[in-house]
């Protein structure tokens, strides 16, 4: 390879994937069934159906079809912020001096601020589709309930949006945000649900949880007509529409003839780190190549690194159907890290399958060395990054350096998620030295843990 790699591989717009990439149709051992929680069956598309758009509900049911179209009007919205910037860290590479290469693929220069408008948009271009009045959603972090309010907009359908309490008080630019792309925001728990009612009544002071807001939002689409329920991570609908991430990286990447060593992700429910390997995972399945890929999750939310392979419910009220699953336990409430895209108590059960058959390492990481990190790249790259992206700032930094040691040149590439112009809150707290670090306990685990649905499928859980 002779050609020197410009800072920026671009793609035209020729070049934009035309079709998702489906990581479960090329899976040789596939994740367990979602199951009903009532009868423990696999779930089917008409137990879904009241709650999500029927095409999301076919493609989460897909384990078959290795590539489905991505429709046309989706891709002329696509085009209007994609490709996303693939770039080589020139700058990180020299300041850290590895003989590593870097790459990392930037979701964040779309209005929302991350990866998740790839999602938002085929979520509210079905429901339109379907000839829907209006969705509900929940937020953590707000940048889902950005990324919905956005393609709800673009799309011409009604959002009404549950922010997790902490993070609406944390980031009231990011309500504003969603408020005026024109969705109706409640922060959650709110008593205007039968499900955050109960929360409220046990817990009066908390200050929310995904978990907590996603029953909510089910509730909410259960009961109005016309209404349906759409989620920003976790189930493999999002993790399809994400996968776009990777065949551009992938797309990018053969142009110059460069083959990733090892991918990094920052893993919440899994949506983007899912996205950005599936077409690499697809081809060391194959046998085509040996890359590692590595989940980077928060210390104080640790599904993967301290979860239990179990069935749970995606939401503390036990309302979703069951998902095999890397899980804290559905009543786990994470401490209020700044990384509100990263709380949540479960992981997506194909990344967990692949964790469990031993193709994806993880780690965790405490959130001043994430910012730590999040500095010294905004400093030396540019960007100001998310603190969930910075997750993955910090793995890589560390490979890097590894590098460095052990003389290796490897290819590192990491999902650089979204940006920080939201998050000054928590840079402050970084910046003034008032940012802790808490990590649960196993005690504190072990409560999240008896949360688990007590079901045959759960017998033989292990740690
Ligand atoms: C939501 C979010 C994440 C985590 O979600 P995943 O579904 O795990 O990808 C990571 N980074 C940013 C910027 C986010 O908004």
């Amino acid at each position: 390879m002779s050609q020197k790699i410009p800072t920026r591989l671009y793609l035209s717009e020729d070049e934009i994937p035309r079709a998702w990439y489906n990581l479960r149709a090329v899976m040789k051992d596939k994740p367990d069934p979602i199951l009903h929680p009532g009868t423990l069956q696999p779930a089917t598309a008409s137990d879904l159906e009241p709650v999500f758009c029927k095409e999301c509900v076919k493609q989460e049911l897909d384990e078959t079809t290795p590539l489905i179209p991505i429709p046309d009007r989706l891709q002329e919205f696509y085009r209007a912020y994609r490709p996303a910037p693939l770039i080589r860290a020139y700058f990180l590479e020299k300041a850290l001096g590895t003989p590593a290469e870097i790459y990392y693929k930037h979701e964040g220069t779309n209005t929302s601020g991350s990866h998740k408008l790839n999602s938002a948009a085929a979520q509210a271009y079905y429901a339109k589709e379907e000839g829907l009045a209006s969705l509900t959603t929940e937020t953590g972090a707000g940048q889902w309930g950005s990324a919905m309010a956005m393609a709800c907009a673009f799309f011409g359908i009604g959002l009404k949006v549950f922010m997790v309490k902490v993070s609406s008080e944390q980031k009231p630019y990011r309500k504003a945000l969603i408020e005026t792309y024109g969705a109706n925001l409640i922060p959650s728990p709110s008593n205007t649900t039968e499900s955050g009612k109960k929360i409220l009544a046990e817990n009066p002071d908390t200050g929310g949880s995904l978990g907590c807001a996603i029953s909510e939002a089910i509730e909410v689409a259960v009961k109005t007509d016309k209404c349906r329920y759409v989620l920003g991570s976790v189930l493999n609908h999002v993790l399809l529409h994400q996968s776009i991430i990777g065949e551009e990286v992938k797309a990018a990447l053969d142009k110059y003839g460069v083959k990733p060593d090892i991918i990094i992700g920052c893993a919440g429910g899994g949506s983007n780190l899912g996205g950005l390997i599936a077409p690499f995972m697809g081809d060391k399945i194959a046998g085509k190549s040996n890359t590692r890929f590595i989940a980077v999750e928060p210390a104080s939310c640790p599904s993967l690194t301290r979860g239990r392979f179990a069935y749970d419910f995606g939401d503390t009220a036990k309302t979703t159907p069951l998902l095999r699953m890397y899980t804290l336990g559905s009543g786990f409430i994470p401490s209020a890290n700044h990384a509100g895209g990263l709380r949540y108590h479960g992981m997506n059960s194909v990344l967990s399958k692949l964790y469990r058959d031993g193709h994806l390492e993880a780690r965790s990481e405490v959130q001043t060395d994430v910012f730590k990190a999040a500095v010294q790249f905004a400093k030396i790259e540019g960007i100001l990054p998310a603190p969930e992206s910075s997750h993955a700032i910090k793995a890589a930094i560390d490979e890097a350096l590894e590098c460095k040691r052990t003389g290796e040149k490897k290819v590192i590439l990491f999902g650089l998620t979204g940006t920080g112009y939201f998050d000054m809150t928590a840079y402050m707290s970084y910046n003034a030295g008032t940012m802790g670090d808490r990590i649960p306990s196993d005690a504190d685990l072990e409560r999240g843990f008896a949360t688990l649905p007590d079901i045959p499928q759960n017998q033989h859980t292990s740690p």
